[in-house]
């Protein structure tokens, strides 16, 4: 009795059409959203950067970077920095789960098992708390989305990528990155992009996928989905400092040769991923999360819970007929003493 694990076929995919977003934004609106957004990825890649650019922050004050010798046998922290933001005009509570430790160990078979297990629990709770009393006030503290990166200076995918991915693919939407994308050169993204694309396919791997759009739908909005497919790994650049140049200030990499703006889309997918995350494709994610993942994770559940009644059902069957057996023994015992006790007192009458 075994489930097959759903993943969201684009196919039959839902289409985000404006009347669903538009019901969905209205009633998001009243409430304010929440997301929790998790990133992985091995240290150095630009994490930590790449948050603070995307949500004008400074969450990383307080951090302590480890040193070489530390990190051999580092293991992965989880770490949860909650932020308050508001995207015109809506409210949105924002989780961030970092990963310090990601990748960094000299072994890191299980680097990603620490992930995989905060995932889990956050769906555990979940589910205890659908089952409990108090269902109306549930807080959702589910990972609603992984922001996985890549490094830029390898050959495509390593396998810890590979691996890591695979594991979590069943359990969480995965948009993977690939970072500092301003040491590539337009060329170098564009076909690692490419070749990222084909390993991700060829891999089994599955990312999150953009919903179908309807044929009816405005056709630059089918334009723009089909853009952001296009552009997956999501070529991303981040920076703490704002930059003057040529009369403007930007946040930037300054270099002698030139400088980058993270917000340029000539330069890199830094805007689109932030639009789809916290603009266009949030609820998506959160339905997915809910649709797909959770289900997933319920429907094991409630398989692990039912063969476990089965085998203690099995197991009370089996104690009642032990029972009945050493009963029907004991029976047994009992007519050969009585038996034996006649015999004893036959010979003792025949004697006197
Ligand atoms: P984390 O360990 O993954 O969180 O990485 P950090 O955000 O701490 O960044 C590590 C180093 O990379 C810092 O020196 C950053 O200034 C630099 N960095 C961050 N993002 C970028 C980027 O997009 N491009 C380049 N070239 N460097 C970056």
């Amino acid at each position: 009795m075994s489930s097959p694990i759903r993943f969201r076929s684009n196919k039959k995919g839902k289409s985000i059409t404006f009347t669903y977003l538009y019901q969905v934004h209205r009633k998001t609106v009243k409430k304010g959203f929440t997301f929790t957004l998790m990133v992985a990825g091995e240290t150095g890649l630009g994490k930590s950067t790449l948050i603070n650019s995307l949500f004008l922050t400074d969450l990383y004050r307080d951090r302590k970077v480890p040193n070489a010798e530390e990190r051999i046998s580092q293991t992965v922290d989880i770490i949860k920095h909650t932020i308050g933001i508001e995207e015109k005009g809506i409210k949105l509570r924002l989780s961030i789960i970092d990963t310090p430790g990601f990748g960094d160990a000299v072994n890191n078979t299980a680097s990603w098992k620490h992930v995989e297990d905060y995932i889990d629990q956050q769906f555990e709770q979940y589910f205890r708390d659908e089952s409990g009393l108090n269902r109306k006030n549930i807080q959702d503290n589910r990972v609603h989305c992984l922001l996985y990166f890549i490094s830029p200076f390898g050959h495509g995918l390593r396998p810890i990528d590979v691996e890591c991915m695979k594991a979590l693919h069943v359990k969480v939407n995965i948009i993977p990155l690939l970072a500092k994308a301003d040491s590539l050169t337009q060329a170098e993204v564009h076909s690692k992009k490419l070749k990222m694309r084909d390993e991700i396919k060829q891999f089994g791997i599955n990312i999150y996928q953009f919903p179908e759009c309807d044929s009816d739908e405005d056709e630059d909005f089918q334009r723009q989905e089909q853009i952001l497919k296009d552009s997956i790994p999501f070529a991303v650049i981040g920076s703490n400092i704002q930059v003057d140049s040529k009369g403007r200030r930007f946040r930037g990499r300054s270099y002698p040769w030139g400088v980058v703006e993270v917000e340029n889309p000539v330069h890199s997918d830094f805007l689109m991923l932030r639009n789809m995350l916290v603009r266009t494709h949030m609820q998506d994610l959160k339905d997915v999360t809910r649709e797909i993942h959770y289900e997933n994770y319920r429907a094991q559940c409630i398989q692990s819970m039912t063969r476990m009644m089965v085998q203690e059902r099995k197991r009370s069957n089996q104690s009642a007929t032990d029972f009945l057996l050493l009963f029907f023994q004991l029976r047994k015992m009992q007519e050969v003493l009585e038996r034996i006790q006649e015999q004893m007192q036959q010979s003792q009458r025949g004697t006197c």
